[in-house]
């Protein structure tokens, strides 16, 4: 969803946000070079603390933005989706078993390369608790809040689920049999959550566009503390999320060989521009109407399947976002020297579902919700800090996938025979 600006912006908004984040780079390091690179004078201790303060308040807004932005996406796909009978079930496999697979491939190149094991950093100011036991009863137990919206007050992610899915099928129950009776009552609130859905977005690009700020604090901050060392284990990392991406990928190409009649080198072909914007814009949601196009032009798909794999599945299905949630839960974990468990990664799996459907298609937007995996396997969120410096970077390479995701789906949709005049 875009917001229609139409004042003019002042200058330094129209400069790229990836431009901003890359002279924060530049500025920041040349600034922690300056401040000691690892060697700091005692006198510019509290200097070089306080440098980390913008970076500190934009997690503090991501984190209070996350449930509201999940739950009122998740009500909004609800709400709004319009996904024919046998069509909409095999949509809703074919979703849930790719974000299942981009999760799995995740957890085990993380598990494998160990990107986290390769430097270590000092622990950011203010970094709470440890990790938290899997205690499955516990969570069932947990997963009932005391009253509705007290998961919106602690962040809880598991209740937050259980609310906005409660919410979201009795309101599409409830919408389906006010549509076959010709009764209209349920258009405000539609109307209401998708203007809520608008208005979350909104503050969120305000607090992305202080993302540069972010960056230029942390980056400097470490370096002047601690040299380069820490960038080793961030230099690991982006390996690490490529290959787990570029793996995903080929587990498309493998579905659309065994499941349609696309030739996977054409379906390659044919989703060049989109996955090139997708790339470059870092978000599916404004490649949307590209993808729909190229499908439908380039890779020769009907038109039902085209728009439900590109316009329906676009708006929660991002398997790229899937896959580095739970890469980035596990990245920190090991940066931290805590195992996450077999049971707490069931429930990074479990919550990067949701993360990645609450992750709304624009750019940085798998950064907020991260919050919530986090917080479900007892992480210190503070160490989202530390991904925000690459994240202009790798939202553009999942965001990419998030768009080859929903291209296969259109494509398995669209069956084992091509399009010809008669069907
Ligand atoms: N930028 C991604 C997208 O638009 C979402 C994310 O941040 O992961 O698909």
């Amino acid at each position: 969803m875009t917001s229609p600006e139409t004042k003019k912006r002042p200058w330094w908004q129209q400069i790229p946000l990836t431009v901003q984040i890359l002279i924060a780079l530049v500025l920041a390091i040349a600034l922690g070079i300056a401040l000691g690179a690892g060697n700091p004078s005692p006198a510019n201790a509290s200097l070089i603390e306080n440098l980390a303060r913008p970076a500190e308040l934009i997690l503090k807004a991501l984190r209070a933005l996350a449930p509201p932005l999940v739950l009122v996406a998740v009500l909004h796909t609800f709400m709004t989706a319009e996904i024919p009978g046998t069509a909409g079930r095999k949509l809703g496999i074919l979703l849930f078993t790719n974000t299942n697979v981009a999760i799995l491939i995740g957890l085990l190149v993380a598990n494998v390369v160990r990107p986290g094991s390769w430097g270590k950093f000092a622990a950011p100011e203010g970094t709470e608790g440890a990790t938290t036991k899997f205690d499955p009863w516990g969570l069932v137990q947990d997963a009932i809040p005391k009253a509705i919206l007290e998961p919106l007050v602690n962040n809880n992610v598991i209740q937050l689920i259980v609310i906005a899915l409660s919410l979201g099928i009795v309101l599409r129950a409830i919408k389906s049999e006010m549509v076959s009776q010709n009764n209209q009552a349920y258009k405000p609130i539609e109307d209401i959550i998708s203007i809520l859905f608008e208005a979350v977005i909104r503050i969120l690009n305000w607090v992305i566009a202080l993302v540069p700020l972010a960056v230029f604090g942390i980056v400097s901050k470490t370096v002047a503390k601690e040299g380069f060392a820490p960038f080793i284990s961030l230099g690991a990392f982006i390996i690490a999320v490529i290959l787990a991406l570029l793996l995903q990928a080929c587990y498309y190409l493998f579905m659309v060989k065994s499941f349609s009649w696309v030739n996977p080198l054409n379906f390659l072909r044919g989703g060049t521009d989109a996955f090139l914007m997708a790339f470059s814009t870092s978000s599916s949601g404004a490649t949307m109407p590209v993808t729909f196009e190229i499908l439908q032009t380039k890779v020769g798909l009907r038109e039902s399947s085209a728009a439900l794999g590109a316009l329906v599945g676009a708006n929660f299905n991002n398997d790229g976002t899937a896959l580095y949630e739970a890469m980035s839960a596990l990245f920190i974990s090991q940066v931290l020297g805590q195992h996450l468990n077999l049971g707490q990664q069931i429930l990074v799996v479990l919550t990067s579902i949701f993360a990645s459907v609450g992750a709304a298609n624009i750019p940085n937007a798998g950064l907020v919700t991260m919050t919530l995996v986090f917080q479900s396997v007892g992480l210190p969120t503070q160490y989202i800090a530390v991904l925000v410096t690459v994240d202009w970077f790798l939202d553009r390479c999942r965001t990419a996938i998030n768009v080859m995701g929903d291209m296969t789906v259109s494509t398995i949709l669209d069956g084992k025979k091509p399009h010809t005049l008669d069907s």
